[in-house]
């Protein structure tokens, strides 16, 4: 059985000011380098006004750190816009690309997604690659070929397991207090899983993240699944002492 070292990521998305975050990552920071040896790769992705101080605060630690969206070009008249290379030069290591709330509010198609991943790579960034179904599709029995539609499309053919996260966040569980079953994630988890290896020569080694209400009290169930290679966190990674026992869940 392949071993896949388990990535915690925190998408901190429009929140905390200087002072809040820089006092959660430094932090966790200090957890990590308290603690030594972790069980898993720790991440978190700060709004863009942070992305420098949260790099300047964890550089001696575990904890790495990654933008929440980039643009598909290097430069260019993009108002409002970061760049992939602007991410990787100020230290960041890691970006998210089509998160569902980029998908939603800006119109993101699984092809700006792959355009935006190959740009990531390109810069030498790990692109977090996020999909996952609304509750209608839910309801209407289209979960697997959405997911894996949007897997084909949005992750591109230079993806290795190196440069390339998965993340599995069902649209109507972010945000909402709504975990998927165990049993739902795992029939998910284990289709991303199927194209992956179809697809990829190393397609079982790459990580597949769960996102979607992620908290202390559920992440052990849904980290022990065969295919569950981590967790994208929304609300819980702004608390440190919840980010924190997820990450131990790890341990
Ligand atoms: C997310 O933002 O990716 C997320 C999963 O949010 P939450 O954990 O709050 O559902």
């Amino acid at each position: 059985m392949t071993q896949r070292r388990p990535l915690i990521a925190g998408n901190w998305k429009m929140n905390c000011l200087r002072a809040d975050g820089l006092a959660l990552a430094s932090g966790l920071a200090a957890k990590a380098s308290e603690k030594g040896t972790l069980g898993c790769d720790i991440l978190v992705c700060p709004p863009a006004t942070l992305l420098s101080d949260v790099v300047g605060v964890t550089k001696d630690s575990a904890v790495g750190v990654g933008g929440q969206d980039c643009h598909a070009a290097v430069s260019g008249a993009h108002t409002g816009d970061i760049a992939a290379p602007m991410l990787a030069d100020i230290g960041a290591g890691y970006v998210l690309v089509g998160h569902s709330e980029r998908r939603a509010d800006h119109g993101e198609s699984s092809t700006d997604i792959r355009r935006k991943a190959i740009a990531a790579h390109d810069a030498d960034l790990i692109a977090v690659v996020c999909v996952g179904e609304t509750e209608q599709e839910r309801d209407l029995g289209a979960t697997l070929s959405v997911v894996n539609g949007q897997v084909a499309v949005s992750v591109p053919d230079g993806a290795t397991a190196k440069n390339t996260v998965i993340a599995y966040e069902p649209v109507w569980a972010i945000g909402t207090g709504r975990t998927a079953s165990v049993a739902e994630v795992a029939e998910v988890h284990t289709a991303i899983r199927a194209e992956l290896v179809k697809r990829f020569a190393d397609g079982n080694e790459f990580r597949i993240l769960y996102g979607g209400s992620v908290k202390p009290s559920n992440a052990a169930e849904l980290l022990a699944l065969e295919d569950v290679d981590g967790a994208l966190v929304g609300g819980a990674s702004l608390k440190l002492e919840d980010f924190w026992k997820i990450i131990e869940t790890c341990a």
